[in-house]
């Protein structure tokens, strides 16, 4: 293992602080908040930081419930952003192990800083709101800029196993409503035109669409208005979308066929449509040197249940982080393997000594990764030219399958 001496010291700093951290972690998990109202979890996870001299901002990238806490140490060197989310599940509470996030990262960030004193780096602590839903507070952080300039940003997650992740799907969600006319259906069914009927053929469409398009696309849909009565020609009928692929250029080609489906149906019936309440995730850049050093880590912090990486998941908004500069995210596990997340087996592990041991043991992975990348500037260039390598590749292949 590199820097021997200086990775026990790390790891003998976080299990110091156990007791305070597995203390954030439980009451954060007693007070669920779901995407931006995560006032306490946000207040206690800076006010820590603050008190341990980190240069705190509060409602950060233009988000209330954000925060960013830096620690400089002299000038130049890597900046590290360390994320972490903190909120809920809707109707279910911590059911997602948000609340072992914080701490751990805390921990992690508390534990360079205290120990690393003799080469330049940044610590920046960013508190990200509001994973949960529909677009993900990331999404809005990034497009405020918030983590512009870091050179490589990581994350935990609570799990069933020690593993990174490698591809997770691109995501573009929205509303459509069709505008039609309203007439008597039975007495002067000539003079409307159904909005119901141009989004059943706008359904149909995508679903032969569905027979053209690359390997996992997906697109899904559903109805929410599908008229006001049933003597009407329906004046208005509304569905949201989701529309996803693994890779964010090609995924944009197929929105634009939707898009054409969309102009066909209204075409069809003679009525108009909308789109709005668009929102978009991207996919992740695999960065599989930085999943590997991750992964080294995970060994020497003596990680239980160590498994291969997740080779595709759902979409996340940490992908957009990732799309835009290279990153990671280590889950450990807290949970028995084949645990489905969001389910009532992490709540009732939520306050547990495997959830503690979770906590401590990410924060022991990522605060020795952050050494390794502090120390060793190849292994940063490494991982840096692989995710340019990364996002280019991506880039031609959108090229030659528009081609095709
Ligand atoms: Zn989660
Ligand atoms: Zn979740």
């Amino acid at each position: 293992m590199r820097n021997f001496a200086r990775k026990t010291e790390l790891m003998r700093r976080i299990a110091s602080l156990k007791p305070e951290l597995t203390f954030m972690a439980d009451f954060i998990f007693d007070h669920p908040e779901i995407g931006y109202q995560e006032v306490l979890a946000s207040k206690l996870l800076a006010d820590f930081l603050a008190g341990h001299g980190f240069e705190v901002e509060r409602g950060f990238g233009g988000l209330p419930t954000a925060f960013r806490a830096v620690h400089r140490n002299g000038s130049g060197g890597p900046r590290i952003g360390l994320l972490c989310e903190y909120d809920a599940v809707v109707n279910l509470g911590h059911g997602c192990a948000h609340h072992l996030q914080g701490p751990c990262i805390a921990g992690a960030a508390l534990a360079v800083k205290e120990t690393v004193r003799d080469r330049p780096f940044t610590l920046e602590v960013i508190g990200t709101p509001c994973e949960e839903m529909a677009e993900g507070g990331k999404n809005v952080m990034l497009r405020n800029g918030a983590f512009e300039g870091l050179d490589v940003a990581l994350m935990m997650h609570g799990g069933d196993g020690t593993q990174t992740d490698i591809k997770s799907m691109a995501l573009t969600g929205m509303e459509v409503t069709f505008k039609g006319l309203a007439a008597h259906s039975a007495i002067a069914p000539h003079k409307g035109r159904s909005a119901l009927e141009a989004l059943m053929l706008a359904f149909n469409g995508i679903a032969f669409l569905r027979g053209h398009v690359l390997d996992d696309t997906r697109i899904h849909g559903i109805i929410e208005n599908g008229g006001q009565a049933v003597n009407a020609i329906p004046e208005r009928a509304t569905a949201s979308m989701e529309i996803r692929s693994f890779e964010r250029p090609y995924l944009d080609q197929v929105v634009e066929r939707v898009m054409r489906i969309f102009d066909g149906a209204a075409l069809m019936t003679d009525t108009r449509y909308e789109v709005s309440k668009v929102y978009h995730t991207h996919n992740k850049i695999p960065v599989l040197s930085l999943n590997s050093l991750l992964m080294a880590n995970a060994e020497a912090a003596g990680a239980k249940a160590i498994m291969p990486p997740r080779e595709k998941t759902g979409s996340t908004d940490f992908a957009s982080v990732m799309y835009t500069l290279p990153g990671s995210c280590i889950r450990v596990p807290f949970v028995p393997k084949g645990t489905a997340s969001h389910s009532q087996a992490y709540l009732d592990r939520g306050k547990s000594p495997e959830a503690a041991e979770a906590l401590v043991t990410g924060a022991d992975i990522l605060a020795m990764t952050a050494l390794d990348l502090i120390e060793d500037e190849a292994k940063l260039k490494e991982i840096q030219d692989e995710f340019r390598q990364g996002k280019s590749g991506m880039e031609s292949r959108a090229q030659s399958s528009s081609a095709q």
